[in-house]
């Protein structure tokens, strides 16, 4: 299911122009228009979830597939020194798409905590 009026939809729809990285059945990457980092890809699932408590057992394979995609692209990326996996849920935790989406930064170092 994918929504008209959602931006990370329509960017996965290439109804609206961004820098795709990977495209696969189930999952899209494309480069952060903000990048936080030398390296910043926002990787999402087809299926629109607004938020990723929004996801129920059943997408433990499409939640996993993030994961796994965010680790090839890495790989690729050379970022075997580090890289950093962020999903925001909710407003407090500065999600301001809401579709599900997992950031993968690299590319320096990383301070913790997050801000
Ligand atoms: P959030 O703050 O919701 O976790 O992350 C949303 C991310 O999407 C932000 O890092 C923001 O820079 C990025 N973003 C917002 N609008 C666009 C857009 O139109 N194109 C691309 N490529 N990234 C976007
Ligand atoms: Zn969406």
């Amino acid at each position: 299911m994918t929504s008209s009026a959602c931006l990370f939809c329509r960017i996965a729809q290439h109804d609206v122009p961004a820098a795709i990285v990977l495209e696969e059945p189930a999952l899209v990457a494309f480069k952060d228009i903000h990048p936080q980092a030398p390296t910043h890809l926002v990787i999402i699932p087809r299926e629109h979830l607004a938020r990723v408590s929004d996801a129920s057992t059943g997408h433990a394979a499409l939640l996993g597939g993030l994961l796994l995609a965010a680790n090839r692209l890495a790989q690729q990326l050379q970022l075997q020194d580090g890289y950093r996996l962020v999903i925001n849920c909710g407003p407090q935790a500065g999600q301001t798409v809401d579709h599900l989406h997992l950031h993968l930064l690299g590319g320096r170092a990383m301070r913790w905590p997050p801000g």
